[in-house]
């Protein structure tokens, strides 16, 4: 195990062989990964034996939180019953089918049926096909145009990436792929200047309707967003934004596609992120927190619109995963989600660690760095500015989210920084006392960045 080498040995195997996501290689091993070698709860302890608060999740999926011994029984005995049989040519495993029968109960109730996949971003790529396949099978085959939003994230894979709308991304790879074109994102600070949140909501929704007539209402598939965008630096829109969305999906027939890897799974105090906006998805993609991270497991949510077409017109869905339904990690999303009732997990969000968050939120707007602060369940975002009075944003070159960042580490949290930008979601088990904790180490790394 780990500890049979040094945390020096670990960085120099690690810079040796391994090609990090979303990292620079050369900076990286410049400076050396910070090895995790365990957690329990909402904690982790590096190589160094530095305790660390998890204020993210690992990455906005360890719901439950670390150490749960039920989702770790529920992988063993099933490893041990089967470990794989695929869903492919007409089979089926117990887990997968209980899994689709439970996420069919705690799903809204548009949702009967599931498409599973190994991730977010396989979920994304599901969706594209799925509703262009919808409209085939409808007789429009030119509806084929998705529309989503800048600085969204929808995945790493070509199709996920090119729904994403993340510059950096389609700057490499040839990215992106046809027939997906992006609007604006509903954040107040840099689109919405001197209008109030509500009205900046309707005119951010409008941009939607803006770009159907550009595209041509006939030639729309879908529009995809994540209720709240989350890698995108935790823009909670105001709360005009979604109704209005949904009222222009319906006015021109188009599909609703929430992306809820995020937001799903209890993050906004709802078991999904559409519930808390109130809008009525057609689809629903979902990863991370169906398993709290212990193990890979993605899917779709498909509504009933969409299941009776594909299911009642088309044939075969020439579409799927090797790993479509892993008896394992569904076994082990089984007993996170059975686990999640049992503490009433989303209960303990929506009506207690919840509004105390946003409670202790609000008292950062005093800090001299802090330009707004705001949470929508356990999501949370401090936007930190030069001039806090105009809004005056640091130049991008001093990158003071990075610096922010620095501090956290060394002072044991784990914060993420997106631009000026400083986010958190921690896990859904975090007490009032341990929400007390992870304020002092804030308070104390926004001191320090001062
Ligand atoms: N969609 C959203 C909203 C995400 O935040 C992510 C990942 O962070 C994805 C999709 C992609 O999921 P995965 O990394 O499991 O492929």
């Amino acid at each position: 195990m780990s500890t049979q080498r040094t945390t020096r040995e670990w960085q120099a195997a690690d810079a040796a062989h391994f090609l990090h996501p979303f990292t620079d290689f050369q900076a990286l091993s410049r400076k050396g990964a910070r090895v995790i070698e365990r957690a329990e709860n909402i904690y982790l302890w590096d190589t160094e034996g530095h305790k660390i608060l998890d204020a993210m999740s690992g990455l906005w999926c360890v719901n439950v939180g670390y150490g749960q011994q039920a989702l770790v029984d529920a992988a063993t005995a099933q490893l041990k019953q089967l470990p794989f049989y695929n869903a492919f040519f007409q089979t089926a495993t117990p887990p997968a089918i209980e899994l689709a029968e439970l996420l069919a109960e705690v799903t809204p109730p548009q949702f009967k049926h599931v498409f599973f996949s190994g991730s977010g971003s396989e979920g994304n790529d599901t969706v594209v096909r799925m509703v262009r396949r919808y409209w085939d099978l409808l007789g429009q085959p030119e509806r084929q145009v998705i529309i989503s939003r800048d600085n969204a994230y929808h995945g790493s894979t070509m199709a996920g990436a090119s729904l994403g709308g993340m510059s950096g991304m389609h700057a490499q790879g040839g990215l992106p792929i046809p027939g997906i074109v992006h609007i604006g994102q509903p954040y107040r600070h840099e689109n919405g200047k001197g209008l109030s949140r509500d009205e900046f909501g309707l005119v951010a929704a409008r941009w939607l309707e803006e770009k159907i007539l550009e595209v041509g209402p006939e030639r729309v598939a879908a529009f995809i967003g994540e209720p709240i965008q989350g890698a995108g630096g935790v823009i909670i829109p105001p709360a005009t934004y979604w109704p209005e969305v949904q009222r222009i999906c319906d006015q021109y027939g188009i599909l609703l596609v929430s992306d809820e890897v995020i937001c799903g799974f209890g993050r906004t105090g709802r078991w999904f992120g559409c519930e808390t906006m109130g809008t009525k998805p057609d689809l629903m993609t979902f990863a991370k927190g169906v398993t709290s991270g212990y193990i890979p497991l993605g899917g779709v949510m498909v509504g009933e619109r969409v299941a009776k077409v594909l299911i009642e017109k088309g044939g075969e869905f020439a579409h799927g995963y090797t790993y479509s339904g892993h008896p394992v990690a569904c076994a082990v999303a089984l007993a996170n989600i059975k686990l999640m009732r049992e503490l009433k997990l989303v209960e303990h969000v929506r009506d207690d660690v919840g509004p105390y968050l946003a409670s202790q939120f609000a008292t950062l707007r005093d800090h001299p760095l802090v330009a707004d602060a705001e949470t929508c369940g356990l999501m949370g975002a401090i936007l930190l500015a030069k001039d806090k009075a105009t809004g005056t944003p640091f130049p991008e070159s001093l990158e003071i989210g990075m610096v922010c960042r620095g501090h956290c580490f060394r002072e044991g949290l784990i914060m993420r920084a997106v631009g000026d930008r400083m986010i958190i979601a921690p896990p859904l088990v975090i007490t009032r006392a341990q929400i007390d904790e992870m304020m002092g180490l804030i308070r104390r790394c926004l001191d320090l960045t001062l």
